[in-house]
């Protein structure tokens, strides 16, 4: 795999994601410990580091789902830690896509109603969404899986229809943790082509929780999260 080139936007370095010193323990688990990171519009960030390490508490931070114990988070120069819950959950609606670790599709919902959920949460007619989500398909290469259920594909199947989930209603923001996780090299290479291609074609910044090095290639940029910090790749702390 051969790593992406940078996109205009992402090179012009207008920052759209500012995390500033955050600390956040579970309990006696502390889990971040000062992380500081900036996200630039239009990047494919990918965001390292051993099991542990901090790197899905971050992102949840970032995106607004954990509210640090301090620090701060801005995204567009708003602060997240100033809103209300109401206006983070429509901003993670209206700006954000996700991916999670384990995929998390709704057991309950078909593969394209799964695909077609941030359309329906954002008023969008169920035949239209779910035509929309149809068209995804194909480009994952998961044709003929429209009508099953979760239980009814495979972990690789399903982190593919997540990704569609993520990225179906155009987020400002695709945060993904893990999303290779569970494939193989090829269908890795499509995922990554995916999210890559959304962010040169749509500007779509994306955040990207790995720890496989050819998946990182894909990315613009890379950081490490060590301990609850972020460092350079290089392994200087900031
Ligand atoms: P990574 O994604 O790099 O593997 P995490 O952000 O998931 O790391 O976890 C960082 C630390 O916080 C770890 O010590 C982990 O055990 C702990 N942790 C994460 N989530 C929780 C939780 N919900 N409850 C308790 N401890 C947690
Ligand atoms: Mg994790």
């Amino acid at each position: 795999m051969s790593g992406a080139k940078s996109s205009p936007a992402a090179q012009s370095g207008s920052v759209i994601i500012e995390a500033r010193d955050l600390v956040l323990s579970f309990g006696e688990t502390p889990a971040l410990r000062g992380a500081d990171l900036s996200v630039r519009r239009g990047e494919v960030l990918a965001v390292m580091g051993p099991s542990g390490s901090g790197k899905s508490t971050l992102l949840y931070c970032l995106a607004g789902i954990l509210v640090p114990d301090s620090g701060e988070v801005s995204f567009d120069g708003q602060r997240l830690g100033t809103m209300r819950e109401e206006q983070r959950s429509r901003l993670r609606r209206d700006r954000f896509g996700f991916v999670f670790q384990s995929g998390q599709l709704v057991p309950e919902l078909t593969a394209e109603e799964n695909v077609a959920l941030p359309l329906l949460l954002a008023g969008t007619r169920r035949e239209e969404a779910l035509r929309i989500a149809r068209a995804w398909f194909a480009r994952l290469e998961l044709d003929g899986l429209e009508r099953h259920r979760a239980g009814e594909m495979s972990g690789g199947q399903a982190q593919r229809v997540a990704l569609a989930r993520g990225l179906v209603a155009h987020p400002d923001v695709l945060f993904a943790d893990e999303p290779t996780g569970s494939l193989d090299s090829l269908t890795g290479e499509l995922v990554m082509g995916l999210m890559t291609g959304a962010a040169r074609e749509e500007g779509t910044t994306v955040v990207l929780v790995t720890h496989e090095p050819r998946v990182a290639a894909y990315a613009d940029r890379e950081v490490i999260v060590r301990d609850g910090k972020v460092t350079t790749s290089e392994g200087a702390l900031r």
